[in-house]
């Protein structure tokens, strides 16, 4: 089988690395623009990161950890809602601890959020050193980006300059690139360019706001003390990630919205915040949505040309590496009648669109500050679906605090946060009795 796979970003590499593990007879070649830089953003990951590259990927994490230098990402703290709240990867609701017969979310009355013992201990640690555990990771983008290519050439991957400037199709078929190019199968993982789809994108626009980030990097100036955790801070039109590296730099990202704040008025804001001067800095634009179809004959999408969400909850390389995966088994079992295909893409939005949701109610939800664009993401809360999981679990713990034995479809492969992850954010955001009853209201009218 031949593949060719457009882009060497994160995309590019860790879908050609997936797929020659699962299918290591197949021959892959990467065509990658030399003047198309990659994004280079894209350093943060959730808990399933190192099982995945560990069991999927064959990757060797002691010399991934060696060569990259990456900091243990336990969860996130963030600075949302009426009091700063952890969410932390490990389990605190889904647990049954204690010889108890209910999960811990079943006996979390007015409980903290922040009170399980392992997140505290977690959180409170501040480390002169990266510490490194079995769950999710803060990575230095350019030097995860050199390893994986430096692996995908020891594996037999062919990686090849080139920008694609032709694409010739037979029907719902690509026949070759530039005229030149063949294979069986072609992954288009060029990034934001999108370059090989011809399916409908569908925007998040009318749930999600924010459009751009506001990027730079500052030195470590606690002492070199690194935070195994990234930092999600409320700001007047969007949030800050900060995020620590091993180097003794912290990267930073301010979120925002262009219909709401200006280039301009985002770097002061962000300069007050962090009392510093910022010198150099990118503005990164990005667009929310996913495509309507994601595998459609002999083209498949992955990446951000294919869909992306936005940074908050870094979700976009556990994407990757769960379309990859099911890519490949696909592609190794084969799909002659292409039902397996179908239901592909019909996974794939719904996975997309429940993630959308996840990341709404991180929004909708957040009280911190009350100008217009907070209060325009409150009345969005109307764009969670009746039908929609999202809605099911809002819905749920207004109605029941966390008192509620877990429900089977929340542990389905659409939902990868699971109830657990659900439960922190709406612990976090929403926790007393009082402010459930009155969203309870707000849901059901589906507005605020
Ligand atoms: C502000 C922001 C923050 C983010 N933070 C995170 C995060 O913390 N965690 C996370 O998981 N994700 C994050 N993401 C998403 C992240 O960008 C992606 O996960 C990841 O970088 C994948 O990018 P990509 O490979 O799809 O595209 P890119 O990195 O853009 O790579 C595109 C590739 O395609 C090639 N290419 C383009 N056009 C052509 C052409 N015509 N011919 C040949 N080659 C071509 C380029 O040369 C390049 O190699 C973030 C995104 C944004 C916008």
């Amino acid at each position: 089988m031949e593949i060719i796979i457009i882009g060497a970003g994160s995309a590019g590499l860790l879908s050609a690395l997936m797929i020659k593990n699962k299918i290591p007879k197949c021959n892959i070649t990467i065509i990658k623009d030399p003047d198309t830089k990659v994004i280079g953003v894209g350093e943060s990951t959730v808990g399933s990161f190192i099982t995945m590259l560990k069991d999927h990927i064959g990757i060797d994490i002691d010399d991934f950890i060696k060569n990259v230098k990456p900091v243990t990402k336990h969860g996130l703290l963030f600075n949302f809602g009426k009091k700063d709240f952890n969410y932390s990867f490990d389990r605190t609701f889904d647990l049954e601890q204690n010889g108890n017969y209910l999960p811990n979310g079943f006996y979390f009355e007015g409980g903290d959020i922040n009170h399980s013992e392992e997140s505290t201990h977690i959180f409170n640690k501040t480390n002169t050193e990266p510490i490194y555990s079995k769950g999710g990771l803060n990575l230095n983008n350019k030097l995860s980006l050199e390893y994986l290519e430096k692996i995908a050439i020891e594996k037999g991957i062919k990686i090849i300059n080139g920008k694609i400037i032709s694409v010739e199709r037979i029907d719902n078929n690509i026949k070759s690139l530039n005229k030149k190019h063949k294979a069986d199968y072609f992954i288009d993982c060029s990034g934001f360019n999108s370059l090989l789809s011809e399916e409908k994108w569908v925007s998040y626009n009318d749930s999600l706001i924010n459009d751009k980030a506001l990027f730079f990097e500052i030195t470590n100036k606690r002492n070199y003390n690194i935070r195994p955790y990234t930092q999600a801070t409320t700001m007047k039109c969007g949030w800050l990630w900060e995020i620590d590296h091993a180097d003794n730099t912290t990267s930073c990202g301010y979120v925002h919205s262009s219909k709401y704040t200006s280039d301009k008025e985002s770097l002061k804001e962000v300069e007050q915040k962090l009392k510093i001067k910022i010198k150099d800095y990118r503005i990164i634009p990005f667009k929310t949505g996913r495509l309507e179809k994601h595998w459609v004959g002999n083209v498949i999408t992955i990446g951000n040309a294919d869909g992306f969400i936005e940074p908050l909850e870094s979700t976009s390389l556990m994407i990757i590496l769960q379309l990859s995966l099911q890519i490949s088994y696909i592609l190794k079992y084969g799909d002659k009648k292409n039902d397996l295909i179908d239901d592909y893409n019909k996974f794939v939005n719904k996975y997309y669109d429940n993630i959308r949701d996840f990341i709404l109610i991180h929004f909708c939800f957040n009280n911190k500050i009350n100008n217009k664009y907070w209060k325009d993401y409150k009345k969005r809360i109307g764009k969670l679906s009746k039908n929609s999981l999202g809605y099911e679990i809002v819905h749920y713990y207004l109605r029941n605090n966390t008192h509620i034995r877990f429900l089977t479809h929340t542990y389905n492969d659409e939902n990868p946060f699971g109830l657990e992850g659900w439960y922190s954010i709406l612990r976090g955001l929403i926790p007393t009795e009082t402010d459930r009853k009155k969203w309870l209201v707000k849901l059901e009218k589906g507005k605020e």
